[in-house]
């Protein structure tokens, strides 16, 4: 209950706080003939108007017409758990992708600094993709994600490994405070968080691997002993330093263990959702209590499930996708009809959110409006809580995707895009890149 004045503070300073970034260099434009997404259905409207890239309530003289065609119009879509985007070792033309995807927004939600600061200066602004970085995350000692990124540091990706490169890669330290924090103690966080924060992350990441766990913790990688992440004690310094700092945390979770102490600790979102995988007592340590539904709801935390991994965990083993499906179908409709905000976020190698929200859709995860509210509004503001965007509406960024058919009635009209505007310009290819699929 007492919880609830701040609430309403909250939310009225966030619709405040929310601003366009403008974009000066685009012309005064006019957008006719489209059908346009208003948040629930596609309506036709004569004229749109943009100027200095936002959308304006009141007619400009256009120097610039763009005919829409009857197409149907929608915000461009965002990728809240992404890898993809932070270093030129992954090889180039990932930009392209997301651009071609309709992906405008994207959060990396652990990167390797040194790598990300060799790029990311590419990735902002109207002729590209905009991309958030935590720049690390926090974790114990030589637990997750400390061996992918040594993996990544000793170019063994694409290699088998022999039981000499898992050592080497148990041992390296080729990425430490730079991919990673190892932060077992409050003192360990103390002499970290400075150099951290110089890195000028948008959010924290923090790791939880099984909290309640009784056996010993293995990673998956190297099959040597691993840790659990933060313990309760510092997994609270971290969020109340970050929070000091004005920057979301969002945590690395795998069982309702851990979500539950990142709840407590006052943690803003989860980069997974428990249940991906099946084992003898996968219900039990991944149903989510009423107690942290209502929570997530009423704090309105952000839960980007990345329920696409689940069909590459149990590729073979159908019976458990279904069950690993059928439990993120029912938990994530608990949190969205609760108030918390399921955001779209796909977290693997060379594929961007347009995976994961196709397997929202194809697995009747919401209806086909509700989904695509979702990526389309719900995805940008937890990618950029501060920017106008995510709406088609006066004072937000004239940013849109035309596509060639109603995404509502088939998704995979998310996929035929005609024409891609950002910011009051175009960007990336119109019909022919379309007609290239
Ligand atoms: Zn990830």
């Amino acid at each position: 209950m007492r919880l609830l004045p701040a609430l309403v503070l909250l939310a009225a300073t966030s619709a405040l706080a929310q601003s366009p970034r403008p974009n000066p260099a685009a012309p005064p434009t006019a957008y006719v003939g489209g059908q346009w997404w208003d948040g629930e259905r596609f309506e036709p409207r004569d004229t749109v108007w943009a100027e200095g890239g936002v959308f304006a309530d009141r007619p400009a003289r256009a120097e610039r017409v763009v005919d829409l065609a009857g197409r149907f119009v929608v915000p461009p879509f965002g990728d809240a758990h992404t890898h993809m985007l932070s270093d030129a070792y992954q090889g180039p033309g990932q930009a392209e992708r997301f651009v071609e995807d309709g992906v405008f927004y994207a959060l990396v939600l652990t990167d390797r600094h040194s790598w990300a600061a060799q790029v990311m200066d590419q990735f902002d602004g109207p002729g590209s993709v905009d991309v958030a970085y935590s720049h690390g995350g926090f974790t114990s000692p030589r637990s997750h994600p400390v061996q992918v990124y040594e993996w990544q540091a000793l170019r063994y990706v694409g290699r088998d490994l022999t039981d000499a490169m898992k050592r080497e890669i148990h041992e390296s330290r080729l990425a430490e405070d730079d991919a990673y924090f190892e932060v077992p103690t409050l003192a360990d966080l103390d002499a970290k968080w400075a150099a951290f924060l110089s890195h000028e992350p948008d959010v924290v990441k923090v790791y939880l691997m099984d909290v309640a766990g009784e056996a010993e913790a293995r990673s998956g990688m190297t099959g040597l002993a691993s840790g659990r992440g933060l313990t309760p004690e510092v997994l609270r310094e971290v969020v109340r330093r970050a929070h000091d700092a004005g920057l979301r945390v969002f945590a690395h979770v795998g069982t309702a263990a851990d979500v539950v102490l990142a709840v407590e600790s006052g943690v803003d979102g989860f980069a997974h959702l428990p249940g991906r995988r099946e084992g003898d007592d996968e219900i039990e340590r991944s149903l989510l209590s009423d107690a942290v539904i209502e929570a997530s709801g009423e704090r309105g935390l952000v839960y980007v499930p990345t329920s696409v991994w689940s069909d590459v965990y149990n590729a073979d083993r159908p019976a458990r996708r279904v069950f690993a499906r059928d439990l993120h179908r029912r938990t994530l409709r608990r949190l969205h009809d609760a108030g918390a905000r399921v955001a779209i976020g796909t977290d693997q190698w060379n594929r961007t959110a347009a995976a994961e929200a196709a397997f929202f859709a194809s697995n009747e995860f919401f209806d086909l409006p509700t989904v695509l509210d979702l990526w389309t509004r719900v995805t940008p503001e937890v990618v950029f809580p501060g920017r106008a965007i995510g709406r088609l509406a006066p004072g937000h960024e004239a940013s849109l995707l035309a596509l060639a058919c109603d995404p509502t009635a088939d998704w995979s009209c998310t996929a035929q895009i005609a024409h891609r505007e950002k910011q009051g310009q175009p960007l990336g290819g119109t019909d022919a890149a379309a007609a290239r699929r």
